[in-house]
């Protein structure tokens, strides 16, 4: 068990920085369980039992753990108002592991895992599934499947290439703090995005987000 969760410390303490927000809570566990859920609660995550048998001959797949990890803050701690901002919740868990993973393992690895959710948003687009980011109206079972989760990460990635690191954290903490505890919106992360950056957004949002 030590063996498959040994990147659980380094990720709590990585997530607690980025978000300017300490784990909130005393514990956090990880059950591994048969089936195959993969599924965040406060305070802890069901992972499945073959997840734990892929770290144990490959630890360098902590992908999942983190992402789940990364839910306690993003996800949890503050999350979507509404499924159609969904990606808040999975594009920001998703994007997180990827930078937990280049703070790991270094800058190809992090390239890597953002190439992967770039590769998956071609290929949901070429299957004619792209819609904006924020989709409004729409119920669980309509945000859109993996889109959430590969084009919200390829899309903070953009973002964060293009306000560079120190706007882009400063602007992703301060979005985790004023928020925490609430719902957002889009919005929300737009505002404090601006704020950091001292110039409107709306060309970027506009272009990938609305
Ligand atoms: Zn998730």
């Amino acid at each position: 068990m030590t063996q498959i969760f040994r990147a659980t410390p380094s990720a709590l303490e990585f997530f607690s920085q980025k978000a300017g927000v300490p784990y909130p809570a005393r514990t956090y566990s990880q059950v591994m369980v048969d089936g195959n859920p993969e599924q965040e609660l406060g305070d802890f995550t069901l992972l499945p039992n073959t997840y734990g048998t892929t770290l144990l001959s490959h630890p360098d797949e902590e992908w999942l753990l983190a992402h789940e990890l990364a839910h306690q803050w993003w996800g949890i701690g503050l999350a979507c108002r509404e499924w159609g901002d969904f990606w808040l919740n999975e594009g920001v868990a998703t994007f997180m592991a990827d930078v937990f993973l280049g703070e790991r393992y270094g800058q190809g690895r992090y390239e890597h895992e953002i190439e992967i959710a770039h590769t998956n948003y071609d290929r949901l687009k070429a299957a004619g599934k792209d819609h904006a980011l924020c989709y409004r109206g729409k119920g669980e079972s309509e945000v859109g499947g993996n889109l959430p989760y590969y084009k919200g990460a390829w899309v903070l990635h953009l973002l964060r290439r293009q306000l560079g690191e120190q706007v882009f954290w400063q602007g992703f903490k301060t979005y985790t703090r004023a928020n925490w505890g609430r719902t957002v919106t889009s919005k929300d992360f737009q505002a404090a995005m601006e704020m950091a950056a001292g110039s409107s957004l709306s060309v970027f949002f506009d272009q990938w987000v609305y």
